[in-house]
């Protein structure tokens, strides 16, 4: 296996301001210290309740948001450090599918334009060549050439999510970071897309990084899932270890939540205590003692370290 791209303790601390004068008064930590790698060809899943910090970590590594601290690299190249106008052209290699096909497809331009304009930013090919490879990558995603001087508002729900695809494909990235791509689908509908989204894969080689708030969705398509809480990765390990044997108690009870499909299997439902706190306010120590069914006086003071417990197998919890 072969790192992609490697995250290194990354944060984002957003300020909050107060009082007449707009001063700022504290921060959210958002993201506080999120560090992983992606290897070359694998989809890394990343789930966690919303305001977890998982589309903020996602939009970081885009550079759609700049991080208050830490490193990302891709391929041999610190993202961090680059000029907007050198991400702008790294943008080319990394693209992202957002939850709301229809919300990030402009409703005026027809599905062509749609298609294109990654290509036009980046100035690549002719006029003919671009369209061509619009029609191309419509057959690509299930959709038909024919398709291509229609507007967004023709298509359904999972058409559109094929658009968003088809349009981060445009410029034949190796990454892509897919923001919950099925979350606002029919349940019938979100396995055709991520059926599609395996084929477009195996056939490109791609490397995803899938973000989702449900561990069900990431299940199949994840080599590797990472659970995030509070703006802190709490676990991340191969799939079949997490699913199978899951470490982290935050992880467990999402994981009891999780319907099983063998009958004869039963799995008890953790049912965690309160709702997930603040950001802007988190609890001392380990961030989910509020809520952990195991929390014990050290897990109020100390901050639990994310460290290799079995190899390939990280956790951040005291129980370890
Ligand atoms: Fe629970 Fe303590 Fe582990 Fe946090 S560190 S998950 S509170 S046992
Ligand atoms: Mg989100």
């Amino acid at each position: 296996t072969e790192p992609l791209l490697k995250v290194e303790n990354l944060q984002k601390h957003f300020p909050i301001t107060g009082g007449l004068l707009g001063r700022q008064i504290s921060s959210v930590k958002a993201v506080d210290g999120v560090s992983f790698t992606v290897n070359k060809g694998e989809t890394l899943g990343i789930v966690g309740e919303s305001g977890c910090g998982k589309s903020t970590t996602g939009r970081m590594l885009m550079r759609l948001i700049d991080p208050t601290d830490g490193k990302v690299t891709f391929q041999d190249r610190e993202l961090t450090s680059l000029s907007n106008s050198e991400m702008r052209k790294m943008r080319r290699e990394i693209q992202m599918v957002f939850q709301d096909p229809y919300a990030s497809l402009n409703p005026r331009h027809t599905v062509e334009q749609i298609l294109e304009e990654p290509l036009k930013v980046h100035g690549i090919g002719s006029q003919k060549e671009r369209r061509q490879r619009v029609r191309e990558l419509l057959e690509i995603v299930g959709l038909s050439s024919y398709h291509a001087k229609r507007y967004p508002h023709q298509f359904s729900g999972g058409q559109r999510q094929r658009i968003g695809i088809a349009r981060a494909l445009m410029t034949r990235p190796k990454l892509i970071i897919a923001d919950e791509p099925v979350s606002a689908l029919d349940v019938s509908i979100q396995s055709q897309v991520l059926n599609l989204m395996q084929d477009l894969q195996k056939e490109f080689g791609l490397t995803y990084i899938f973000i989702a708030h449900d561990l069900g969705v990431v299940r199949h398509i994840s080599d590797r899932v990472g659970v995030m809480y509070l703006g802190r990765m709490v676990e991340l390990s191969t799939s079949e270890a997490l699913y199978d044997k899951p470490m982290h108690p935050y992880t467990q009870a999402l994981l009891s939540a999780v319907p099983i499909p063998d009958p004869e299997f039963k799995r008890e439902t953790i049912l965690l205590q309160g709702d997930i706190p603040s950001p802007s306010n988190p609890p001392s120590g380990c961030t989910f003692h509020t809520r952990c069914p195991h929390a014990t006086e050290i897990c109020k003071q100390k901050v639990p370290e994310f460290k290799e417990q079995q190899p390939g197998h990280y956790v951040a919890c005291h129980l370890y």
